[in-house]
């Protein structure tokens, strides 16, 4: 299976994430590979750090599409489509609909250049199930802002972007509610387990 991770800043993925890796690790007596994007390669993790440690402008939204385009199109080659081959589960970090939230409708890239690059990168390796971790905007900016460096690059985007990227996923939600799962990010992080495991044993048996 192929299970995505999805939500803005502070919304808690990254922890969630492993929480579920170890679980599957012990409980489901299959591989479990967990992964990142952008990032998750050699090559990937390169442009993750062109990205996320220039500037704060230094790309505009389109290359910056273009760029993750191009770490997401190595990480599938790679890491994702050859365990998946294994009959592993993938757990990634962020993956296409973050293009579609981050560039797409935070960065105003046209939505058909979004979708075309997607449909040439992604092909068919589409994610089974797509948690989307959702709180409110000032509550995540504030556990992001809480936790140590590397966060000016968001903060400086002010709220309007970040409410633009939760409508943003919300939407995705609705629009593919066969693939998509919003999670209550707000809960405490027991609860959210929880309901993430709950959606995993509903819709996919593990
Ligand atoms: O998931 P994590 O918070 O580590 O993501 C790193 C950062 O990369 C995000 O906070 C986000 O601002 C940025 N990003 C992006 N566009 C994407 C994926 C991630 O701007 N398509």
């Amino acid at each position: 299976y192929f299970i995505t991770f999805e939500g803005g800043e502070g919304s808690g993925k990254s922890t969630q994430i492993r929480r579920l890796a170890e679980r599957l690790t012990a409980s489901s007596g299959r591989e479990v590979v967990l992964t990142r994007e952008p990032g998750g390669t050699p090559g990937g993790e390169e442009i993750r750090a062109l990205i996320l440690n220039g500037a704060v402008d230094r790309w505009s939204p389109v290359s910056e599409a273009l760029l993750m385009s191009a770490a997401r199109r190595d990480h599938l080659e790679r890491v994702i489509r050859p365990a998946l081959a294994r009959g592993a589960v993938v757990l990634c970090d962020r993956f296409a609909d973050s293009t579609r939230a981050y560039q797409g409708q935070g960065g105003a890239v046209d939505a058909e250049f979004i979708a075309a690059l997607e449909r040439h990168v992604v092909e068919d390796t589409r994610p089974h199930l797509t948690l989307i971790l959702d709180l409110p905007v000032a509550e995540g900016l504030a556990r992001a802002g809480a936790r140590a460096g590397g966060e000016e690059r968001f903060e400086s985007k002010g709220q309007a972007f970040h409410e633009r990227l939760r409508a943003a996923y919300l939407a995705i939600a609705k629009a593919e509610p066969e693939r998509c799962q919003v999670i209550d990010a707000a809960q405490s992080q027991d609860a959210v387990a929880a309901a993430i495991e709950a959606a995993l044993a509903e819709r996919l048996g593990l």
